[in-house]
Protein backbone atom coordinates (compact mmCIF):
# COMPACT_ATOMS: atom_id res chain seq x y z
CA UNK A 1 0.00 0.00 0.00
CA UNK A 2 1.73 3.28 -1.10
CA UNK A 3 2.30 6.00 1.63
CA UNK A 4 1.44 9.67 0.73
CA UNK A 5 3.05 12.57 2.12
CA UNK A 6 0.76 15.22 3.48
CA UNK A 7 2.85 18.51 1.82
CA UNK A 8 1.80 21.05 4.41
CA UNK A 9 3.22 22.17 7.76
CA UNK A 10 0.04 23.60 8.86
CA UNK A 11 -1.07 21.14 11.87
CA UNK A 12 -4.50 21.77 11.96
CA UNK A 13 -4.68 20.60 8.24
CA UNK A 14 -2.53 17.66 9.05
CA UNK A 15 -4.67 16.77 11.63
CA UNK A 16 -7.86 16.79 8.96
CA UNK A 17 -5.90 14.60 6.47
CA UNK A 18 -5.14 12.24 8.96
CA UNK A 19 -8.85 12.16 10.27
CA UNK A 20 -10.48 12.09 7.33
CA UNK A 21 -7.84 9.83 5.35
CA UNK A 22 -6.82 6.94 7.43
CA UNK A 23 -10.36 5.90 8.12
CA UNK A 24 -10.68 5.70 4.45
CA UNK A 25 -7.79 3.41 4.26
CA UNK A 26 -5.37 5.75 2.85
CA UNK A 27 -2.14 5.63 4.62
CA UNK A 28 -0.79 9.54 4.98
CA UNK A 29 2.42 10.93 6.94
CA UNK A 30 3.48 14.22 7.65
CA UNK A 31 6.22 15.86 7.02
CA UNK A 32 7.21 16.63 10.47
CA UNK A 33 6.72 12.43 11.25
CA UNK A 34 8.74 11.82 8.07
CA UNK A 35 11.18 14.13 9.01
CA UNK A 36 11.26 16.19 5.40
CA UNK A 37 11.70 19.75 5.19
CA UNK A 38 9.05 21.13 3.14
CA UNK A 39 10.67 24.85 2.75
CA UNK A 40 9.51 27.90 1.90
CA UNK A 41 7.40 27.57 -0.83
CA UNK A 42 6.32 30.59 -3.29
CA UNK A 43 2.80 30.04 -3.45
CA UNK A 44 2.46 32.50 -7.05
CA UNK A 45 -0.58 30.53 -8.37
CA UNK A 46 -4.30 32.73 -8.94
CA UNK A 47 -6.25 29.94 -8.25
CA UNK A 48 -7.02 27.61 -5.31
CA UNK A 49 -6.02 24.70 -8.11
CA UNK A 50 -2.74 26.22 -9.41
CA UNK A 51 -1.37 26.62 -5.65
CA UNK A 52 -2.58 23.25 -4.50
CA UNK A 53 -0.27 22.05 -7.98
CA UNK A 54 2.69 24.46 -6.87
CA UNK A 55 2.84 22.67 -3.52
CA UNK A 56 2.18 18.88 -4.52
CA UNK A 57 5.00 19.12 -6.83
CA UNK A 58 7.23 21.11 -4.91
CA UNK A 59 6.80 18.54 -2.15
CA UNK A 60 7.22 15.52 -4.31
CA UNK A 61 10.11 17.15 -6.00
CA UNK A 62 11.92 17.30 -2.64
CA UNK A 63 10.75 13.69 -1.19
CA UNK A 64 10.48 11.41 -4.25
CA UNK A 65 7.18 10.33 -2.51
CA UNK A 66 3.77 10.56 -4.27
CA UNK A 67 2.35 13.68 -2.27
CA UNK A 68 -1.09 15.13 -1.35
CA UNK A 69 -1.08 18.89 -0.85
CA UNK A 70 -4.17 21.47 -0.29
CA UNK A 71 -4.96 25.09 -0.90
CA UNK A 72 -7.85 26.68 0.58
CA UNK A 73 -9.74 29.40 1.97
CA UNK A 74 -13.04 31.45 2.22
CA UNK A 75 -14.66 32.68 -0.21
CA UNK A 76 -17.00 35.83 0.98
CA UNK A 77 -19.76 37.04 -1.72
CA UNK A 78 -19.85 40.65 -0.37
CA UNK A 79 -15.79 41.20 -0.59
CA UNK A 80 -16.28 40.05 -4.43
CA UNK A 81 -14.51 36.26 -3.29
CA UNK A 82 -11.67 37.93 -0.73
CA UNK A 83 -10.16 36.57 0.90
CA UNK A 84 -9.96 33.61 -0.91
CA UNK A 85 -6.46 32.51 -2.41
CA UNK A 86 -4.89 34.92 0.19
CA UNK A 87 -7.05 33.70 3.34
CA UNK A 88 -3.78 32.95 5.20
CA UNK A 89 -2.71 36.57 4.53
CA UNK A 90 -5.57 38.18 4.71
CA UNK A 91 -4.91 41.94 6.67
CA UNK A 92 -0.39 40.97 6.64
CA UNK A 93 1.55 37.91 7.33
CA UNK A 94 1.97 38.05 11.22
CA UNK A 95 -1.30 38.77 12.54
CA UNK A 96 -3.48 36.81 15.08
CA UNK A 97 -6.12 34.65 13.02
CA UNK A 98 -8.71 36.62 15.84
CA UNK A 99 -7.59 39.84 14.38
CA UNK A 100 -7.87 38.87 10.69
CA UNK A 101 -11.64 37.49 11.34
CA UNK A 102 -12.65 40.86 13.24
CA UNK A 103 -11.30 42.53 9.84
CA UNK A 104 -13.26 40.19 8.00
CA UNK A 105 -16.46 41.48 10.09
CA UNK A 106 -15.34 45.10 9.42
CA UNK A 107 -15.01 44.81 5.66
CA UNK A 108 -17.82 42.99 5.20
CA UNK A 109 -19.94 45.71 7.19
CA UNK A 110 -17.91 48.94 5.35
CA UNK A 111 -19.37 46.78 1.48
CA UNK A 112 -22.54 48.06 0.06
CA UNK A 113 -23.30 43.98 -1.03
CA UNK A 114 -25.34 43.15 2.02
CA UNK A 115 -25.44 39.32 1.42
CA UNK A 116 -23.84 37.21 4.31
CA UNK A 117 -22.95 34.36 1.56
CA UNK A 118 -19.54 32.82 1.55
CA UNK A 119 -17.92 29.12 0.62
CA UNK A 120 -14.90 27.31 1.84
CA UNK A 121 -13.05 25.80 -1.14
CA UNK A 122 -10.52 23.04 -0.75
CA UNK A 123 -8.21 22.05 -3.44
CA UNK A 124 -6.36 19.01 -3.51
CA UNK A 125 -3.42 17.70 -5.57
CA UNK A 126 -1.75 14.61 -5.77
CA UNK A 127 1.59 14.26 -7.43
CA UNK A 128 2.65 10.50 -8.25
CA UNK A 129 5.05 11.81 -10.97
CA UNK A 130 5.50 14.33 -12.52
CA UNK A 131 3.06 13.35 -15.72
CA UNK A 132 0.93 11.94 -13.06
CA UNK A 133 -1.11 14.43 -11.15
CA UNK A 134 -4.85 13.91 -9.76
CA UNK A 135 -6.71 17.38 -9.04
CA UNK A 136 -9.73 17.49 -7.27
CA UNK A 137 -12.15 20.25 -5.26
CA UNK A 138 -14.22 20.19 -2.52
CA UNK A 139 -16.94 23.58 -1.51
CA UNK A 140 -19.04 23.69 1.09
CA UNK A 141 -21.82 26.44 0.99
CA UNK A 142 -22.69 28.74 4.07
CA UNK A 143 -23.31 32.50 5.51
CA UNK A 144 -20.76 34.30 7.62
CA UNK A 145 -21.92 34.90 11.32
CA UNK A 146 -22.26 38.24 12.40
CA UNK A 147 -19.94 37.46 15.86
CA UNK A 148 -17.62 34.76 16.04
CA UNK A 149 -19.00 31.71 17.77
CA UNK A 150 -17.07 29.09 19.45
CA UNK A 151 -13.34 28.19 19.62
CA UNK A 152 -13.11 24.61 17.75
CA UNK A 153 -11.29 24.50 14.80
CA UNK A 154 -8.79 27.05 12.95
CA UNK A 155 -9.43 29.95 11.26
CA UNK A 156 -12.29 31.25 10.03
CA UNK A 157 -14.50 28.51 11.73
CA UNK A 158 -15.76 30.49 14.03
CA UNK A 159 -16.87 32.73 11.33
CA UNK A 160 -18.54 29.72 8.99
CA UNK A 161 -22.18 28.72 9.46
CA UNK A 162 -22.96 25.72 7.50
CA UNK A 163 -26.26 25.42 5.72
CA UNK A 164 -28.14 23.48 8.87
CA UNK A 165 -27.25 26.44 10.92
CA UNK A 166 -24.37 25.34 13.03
CA UNK A 167 -21.12 27.60 13.24
CA UNK A 168 -18.05 25.61 12.47
CA UNK A 169 -16.28 27.13 15.51
CA UNK A 170 -19.08 24.97 17.89
CA UNK A 171 -19.09 21.39 16.43
CA UNK A 172 -16.90 18.73 16.55
CA UNK A 173 -14.07 17.06 14.42
CA UNK A 174 -15.88 14.39 12.89
CA UNK A 175 -18.94 16.71 12.40
CA UNK A 176 -17.04 18.95 10.47
CA UNK A 177 -15.34 16.72 7.99
CA UNK A 178 -18.97 15.30 7.31
CA UNK A 179 -20.01 18.02 5.34
CA UNK A 180 -16.68 20.64 5.25
CA UNK A 181 -15.01 21.33 1.76
CA UNK A 182 -11.85 19.13 2.96
CA UNK A 183 -13.55 16.42 3.84
CA UNK A 184 -16.05 16.71 0.63
CA UNK A 185 -11.94 17.26 -1.54
CA UNK A 186 -10.36 14.36 0.17
CA UNK A 187 -13.31 11.77 -0.58
CA UNK A 188 -13.11 12.70 -4.09
CA UNK A 189 -9.71 11.91 -3.75
CA UNK A 190 -10.20 8.75 -2.44
CA UNK A 191 -13.00 8.12 -5.22
CA UNK A 192 -10.11 8.29 -7.67
CA UNK A 193 -7.50 6.34 -5.60
CA UNK A 194 -9.60 3.42 -5.57
CA UNK A 195 -9.89 2.78 -9.46
CA UNK A 196 -6.07 2.69 -9.31
CA UNK A 197 -5.45 -0.73 -8.05
CA UNK A 198 -1.84 -0.44 -7.26
CA UNK A 199 -2.45 2.35 -4.86
CA UNK A 200 -4.69 1.25 -2.61
P1 LIG B 1 -3.31 27.75 2.64
O1 LIG B 1 -2.47 27.01 3.64
O2 LIG B 1 -2.54 28.71 1.79
O3 LIG B 1 -4.14 26.80 1.84
O4 LIG B 1 -4.28 28.68 3.48
C1 LIG B 1 -5.50 28.24 3.92
C2 LIG B 1 -6.12 29.28 4.84
O5 LIG B 1 -7.52 29.29 4.60
C3 LIG B 1 -5.95 28.89 6.30
O6 LIG B 1 -4.81 29.48 6.87
C4 LIG B 1 -7.23 29.39 6.93
O7 LIG B 1 -7.12 30.75 7.21
C5 LIG B 1 -8.23 29.24 5.81
N1 LIG B 1 -8.92 27.92 5.89
C6 LIG B 1 -8.75 26.86 5.05
N2 LIG B 1 -9.49 25.81 5.46
C7 LIG B 1 -10.11 26.21 6.59
C8 LIG B 1 -10.99 25.55 7.48
O8 LIG B 1 -11.32 24.37 7.35
N3 LIG B 1 -11.42 26.29 8.52
C9 LIG B 1 -11.08 27.59 8.70
N4 LIG B 1 -10.24 28.25 7.91
C10 LIG B 1 -9.75 27.56 6.85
Amino acid sequence: MTDFLIATNNAHKVEEFKRILLPLGINVISAKDAGIDLGDVVEDGKTFAENAKIKALSAFRKSGLPSIADDSGLCVDALSGAPGIYSARFGGEDIPQSHRNELLLSEMQKSNISSRAARFVSSICCVFAEDDIIAVEGVCEGTIAHSPCGDGGFGYDPLFIYEDGRCFGTISGDEKDKVSHRGRSLRALRDKLISRKDVL
